[in-house]
């Protein structure tokens, strides 16, 4: 018997099972061996499980639990999980995967069970603290939330009465909610929302805003034939497990899989082809696959003549070319013509036939093409953004856009359900943020908000962070702690976090909030081509009142005085409003009863009945409210099978007076029609009349389209032709700042952005049993490269200098990189200053700062060791390395067009000197700030560029977006910028 008809015996013995389990009125899943072992407790027995304690064996001891679901916090993908909660001791003993949870169907990586050394983790921070002595000195005291409370509310109330409402910032690394904060500023009327995006994933949006006027792709991978990842999502990024497993499945079907790295990741070690190209030059050779493509005729003609924006591209960039699609492939092919395979070639380092071979899985994939590109060469490029840009151009290409296997825009396979409240746009517009010189960025420039307040565009009076650590995670971390270091710059910081971090040590406030098991949120991700919803809860609480104990605030539940912060910003929104006169208690009040404040289970349990289709119904059925059904399956798909939106015929109450523009705009009068799912989306302006774009016009009816300018994909972009960038309105090779012709003579390109599967930024380092999977970054070397500088061999010492310091770490000579580039990944190096008694003991090294003037140097005095605490396991820690916290020696590198910073770094590498050790660190902010002079001067400011005196165009996507009038630029004045 062949191995094939061996799966498919065993595929209808499964068919079997899953028939006879649903007969009886349960739910089947499959087991690992996919025939007797179900994976997973039925859920018709959550409430009450049985099974046998592993660690009494040969004891046959029973343990009997309530299963529980929440949502994992460890990354963004958000998968569900399922807590045992004892229901002796109500404390959780494990976590594993919520099968019915539609994302990631139960399955977790290495992270997700994690969470409960989270819960346990003996450093972790369980109640408030203030700080006793001058900032950064490492000296606290325990408060009450009281006191913290009106502290930080009277200093924002004062704030907003003074008419400084912005300087109340929110800066946020992983919101791992819907909104739900950015509602919270929009009722304070603040334009304070920062976050991480710029150091993440801008240019990844950009890539694809500019394309289909949503900012994510949602790729099919499961019935995909050719999954082409720029990505190492077998292993991380957005949203690695849920994708991964498709990708495996896919994979088992037959798919074809090739992944650009410039290093071996595990993702590459799955491919058919594993392509390493010059980092930066990904652009060219995508843009050599597609002219190739046009150029043989192996590409969806029909598609791209239905759903190009390809009139608007002759009509502004080929007028001497008549209006036809035969005219449009010929510029096509002009505007490539030096896009051939020698080129790419030459400039990747790929040889032409991989490029020939990949071209021809491309084009044999057809409409079943998923391709993704998030961070990797989009994040760490000058230009990232195009990469893209240019590989959406093939799925525009193929016609594999909104179509199974092929990539779907992420807002048409995500639900955020309306909630009771939604306040209006702040009526203000927030330069810190939001700087003129950067009008088409895709979020907030928020690693340059030291560099900016240096400058004096502003001062924070209220500062938090939350799930963020900038001092770690953004470039150019010592201008980061100059900054805190200076209460005339930020009066008062809050650090809202789980557990400490670099960043905390320099707070006035450290506020303990819960982990994945200790909070509320609701989640929604485009995982695939379906809309779910996704629950985050404290599962003590919600296991506690399944068994008859009714709990008002999270607090009761959690560890010590452990918060979570929705109940905490409607607590900190009353103190700040306490009589309502500032308007803004009413968004946080009890419709039940008038007067009182919300509580997080009327917020929800009103979303769930009102804003969620399907979901009420689906609780009557098993006699629960919608609120009672989520806390105890934790996740609903709201609708499976989108498709193709952009096809979808427009009905006719919502064509009111439509009238149609040259290119096939459609435009009504009709108001948008309400809907309960508010995904944000894009607001393409209105005609001249004011009537809104509705659709395009397609075979005499008005087709929805794509929410861009033209309502199709947009080769072509007017937005960036008319801001101030022509030369890139269409798809395009921009050479990396780390392009060999940029870099000098000794130079090689150092890689800093790659995750470990196991480990994610701050976060995960409380988590002891990832601690001890992976704990060290060492510097990948080609064995090429250690020769010729002098046969460094694995383990050694090396020092990695920067434009702006050095970086000592050990060596792993490997050939899993190419020649001339190296790599670190960015999860290690974690610290705490000796300074400091309290801290993360797992992870971080105790290290010596010094400083003097603009010069830094950071001295580790230990690593890693075992110490004596509440868990025995901390006196068996055997690692000693925790690696090194390369960031603090990057200087800033904001795209002109994205705003991302571009993560890779022009090095010189060589043996460490004599006395080096591996963790130090040599910084001069001085030649920080004149890199970031640098990188400012490539900018075209809003005040140059503008075509309509506004700061930027409207229809872009903007978290927090304020109202409309706050987009205009304010009158020109001397020295703007
Ligand atoms: S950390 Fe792992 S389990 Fe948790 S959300 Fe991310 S992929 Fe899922």
């Amino acid at each position: 018997m062949t191995v094939h008809e061996k799966l498919r015996q065993l595929n209808e013995r499964v068919k079997a099972a899953r028939a006879e389990t649903e007969a009886r009125g349960e739910t089947f899943y499959p087991g690992p061996s996919r025939v007797h072992l179900a994976a997973f407790p039925p859920r018709q027995r959550w409430d009450y499980w049985v099974e046998l304690d592993s660690r009494s064996w040969p004891e046959r001891t029973e343990k009997r639990y309530t299963l529980v679901p929440t949502t994992c916090f460890n990354c963004e993908s958000a998968c569900g999980l399922l807590a045992y909660v004892d229901r002796e001791t109500l404390q959780v003993r494990k976590f594993e995967g919520n099968p019915e949870h539609p994302g990631s169907r139960g399955r977790n990586c290495a992270k997700g069970p994690a969470t409960l050394n989270q819960v346990t983790d003996p450093d972790r921070i369980l109640y408030p603290l203030k700080r006793a002595a001058g900032r950064g000195q490492g000296r606290w005291e325990r408060v009450s939330w009281d006191q913290a409370l009106d502290d930080i509310a009277s200093r924002i109330r004062k704030a907003i009465t003074d008419g400084r409402p912005n300087e109340v910032m929110y800066h946020v690394g992983r919101p791992g909610e819907d909104g739900f904060t950015e509602r919270v500023l929009a009722a304070w009327g603040v334009d304070g929302h920062n976050s991480h995006t710029n150091i993440c994933s801008s240019s990844g949006r950009a890539g694809y805003h500019y394309w289909m006027g949503l900012d994510r792709p949602s790729p099919d991978h499961a019935n995909a034939d050719l999954i082409l990842l720029i990505s190492a999502h077998l292993e991380s990024g957005h949203y690695f497990n849920p994708h991964a497993q498709r990708v495996i499945e896919a994979r088992q079907r037959g798919a074809r899989l090739v992944v650009f790295d410039v290093r071996l990741s595990n993702t590459a070690t799955h491919a058919d082809h594993w392509v390493s190209p010059q980092p930066g030059s990904e652009a060219a050779i995508l843009l050599a696959i597609a002219r190739e493509l046009v150029e043989s005729g192996r590409y969806n003609r029909e598609f791209v003549e239905r759903w190009w924006n390809w009139r608007e591209y002759l009509a502004r960039e080929r007028a001497d070319l008549e209006t036809s699609f035969a005219s449009f492939e010929r510029a096509f092919l002009e505007l490539y013509s030096e896009f051939t395979f020698e080129f790419a070639a030459a400039e990747s380092g790929v040889p032409e036939t991989t490029l020939r071979v990949i071209t021809d899985l491309v084009a044999k994939a057809q409409t079943r093409l998923s391709t993704h590109n998030w961070r990797s060469a989009a994040a760490g490029n000058l230009g990232g953004w195009q990469v893209s840009r240019c590989l959406f151009l093939l799925n525009a290409l193929m016609g594999a856009v909104a179509i199974e296997g092929g990539v779907y825009p992420n807002a048409w396979n995500k639900f955020v359900p309306r909630p009771m409240h939604l306040p209006p746009h702040p009526p203000r517009w927030n330069e810190l943020t939001w700087p003129a010189e950067y009008p088409l960025a895709m979020n907030e420039l928020s690693f340059l908000l030291p560099h900016f307040i240096d400058e004096g565009r502003g001062r924070l009076e209220v500062y938090f962070t939350r799930v963020y650590n900038p001092v770690w995670t953004n470039p150019d971390g010592f201008r980061w702690i100059e900054m805190l270091m200076d209460e005339a710059k930020v009066g008062l910081h809050v650090a809202l976090t789980p557990t400490w971090s670099e960043t905390a040590f320099f707070a006035d406030y450290v506020l303990p909030m819960g982990v994945g098991s200790e909070r509320h949120d609701l989640h929604s991700y485009e995982t695939h081509d379906a809309q779910w919803l996704g629950f985050r809860q404290p599962v003590l609480r919600a296991a506690r009142a399944r068994l008859g104990e009714p709990i008002d605030d999270t607090r009761q539940v959690n560890p010590g005085e452990v918060w979570e912060e929705n109940e905490f910003w409607i607590e900190l929104s009353w103190r700040i409003d306490p009589d309502g006169s500032l308007g803004i208690r009413g968004y946080f009040e009890s419709q039940k009863q008038p007067g009182t404040k919300l509580g997080v289970d009327e917020y929800y349990g009103w979303i769930f009945e009102n804003s969620v289709p399907g979901l009420p119904e689906r609780a009557a059925a098993e006699g629960l409210t919608p609120l009672e059904w989520m806390r105890r399956y934790g996740a609903f798909e709201v609708k499976r099978g989108i498709g193709a939106v952009h096809e979808q015929v427009v009905p006719e109450d919502e064509l009111e007076d439509v009238a149609v523009d040259v290119f096939g705009r459609a435009y009504t009068r009709s108001p948008r029609p309400s809907t309960p799912n508010i995904v944000p989306q894009p607001t393409p302006d209105p005609d001249a009349e004011g009537r809104r774009p509705v659709g395009v016009e397609g075979g005499g009816r008005v087709l929805r389209g794509f929410p861009t300018p033209s309502g199709r994909l947009e080769f072509y972009s007017r937005t960036l032709a008319e801001w101030g960038w022509p030369e890139y309105a269409v798809p395009a090779y921009i050479r990396s700042h780390v392009h060999p012709a940029n870099l000098e003579e000794g130079q090689v390109v150092l890689v800093p952005t790659f995750r470990l599967p196991v480990q994610i930024h701050t976060r995960s380092a409380n988590a002891k049993w990832l601690d001890e999977i992976a704990h060290t970054n060492p510097l990948w070397i080609n064995p090429i490269d250690a020769s010729r500088w002098g046969g460094i061999h694995t383990g050694e010492p090396v020092r990695v200098d920067t434009e702006i310091g050095y970086f000592v770490l050990r060596a792993w000579v490997t050939q899993g990189i190419r020649p001339g580039v190296v790599g670190c990944s960015h999860h290690m190096g974690r610290w705490k200053p000796a300074t400091e008694a309290a801290g993360q003991r797992q992870m971080m090294a105790t290290v010596d700062l010094e400083h003097a003037g603009s010069r830094w140097k950071m001295k580790r005095r230990r690593g890693a060791a075992p110490y004596e605490s509440s868990d025995p396991d901390t006196r068996r820690i055997w690692w000693t390395d925790v690696g090194v916290h390369q960031n603090l020696t990057f200087g800033v590198h904001p795209d002109p067009i994205s705003g991302m910073h571009c993560w890779h770094q022009a090095v010189r590498v060589r043996r460490a000197n004599p006395g080096e050790a591996a963790g130090d660190i040599g910084v001069d902010t001085e030649k920080s700030r004149e890199v970031y002079g640098r990188w400012l001067g490539m900018t075209r400011s809003a005040f140059r560029v503008s075509p309509d005196g506004t700061r930027r165009p409207y229809w872009l996507l903007r978290p927090l977006k304020p109202a409309q009038d706050a987009f205009r630029l304010p009158a020109q004045t001397e020295g703007r910028r």
